[in-house]
């Protein structure tokens, strides 16, 4: 479930195993941050308390710091509103119906920052 509960009694899972809220999310940061929350509702015996994290993860990739947040939809479209692909720095938002889903960065780590603080408090995850 959203708190990394399974189905069997005294087992939680989380990382690439687990599938949170009909959700994958096999990265780094949901491993890490998961499993706080997964011990904690382990220990309680039931689900206490639930992922409510924006979901992100970073890599480097050939020079590149790629930087996502967000959950982006396939019908969502993308714009980029700063820098360029060509110059391998930009930052991008995704969006639906004028709500910002996932936003997209590379190189920007500054400008993705604030962009993730932003639709982390616009509440990201509800818009999807
Ligand atoms: C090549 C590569 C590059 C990646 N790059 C990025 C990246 O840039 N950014 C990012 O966010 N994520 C990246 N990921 C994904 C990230 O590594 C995983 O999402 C993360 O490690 C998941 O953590 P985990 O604890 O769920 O699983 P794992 O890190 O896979 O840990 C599982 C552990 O369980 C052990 N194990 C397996 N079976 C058994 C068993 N039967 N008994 C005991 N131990 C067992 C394994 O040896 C392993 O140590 C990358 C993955 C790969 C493969």
């Amino acid at each position: 479930d959203a708190g990394g509960m399974t189905a069997v009694p005294g087992v939680v899972a989380v990382g690439d195993v687990a599938r949170s809220a009909g959700h994958r999310a096999e990265h780094w940061t949901s491993a890490m941050e998961t499993a706080a929350v997964a011990a904690r509702n382990l220990l309680a015996g039931t689900t206490v308390e639930t992922y409510s994290g924006l979901p992100y993860f970073w890599s480097d990739q050939y020079g590149i710091r790629i930087q996502l947040a967000g959950r982006r939809g396939s019908g969502d479209t993308v714009r980029v509103v700063e820098g360029s692909p060509e110059d391998r720095s930009f930052l991008a938002v995704y969006e639906r119906e004028g709500t910002t889903t996932a936003v997209l960065a590379a190189n920007r780590p500054r400008p993705f920052l604030r962009a993730r603080r932003e639709l982390a408090r616009a509440g990201g995850l509800a818009a999807v």
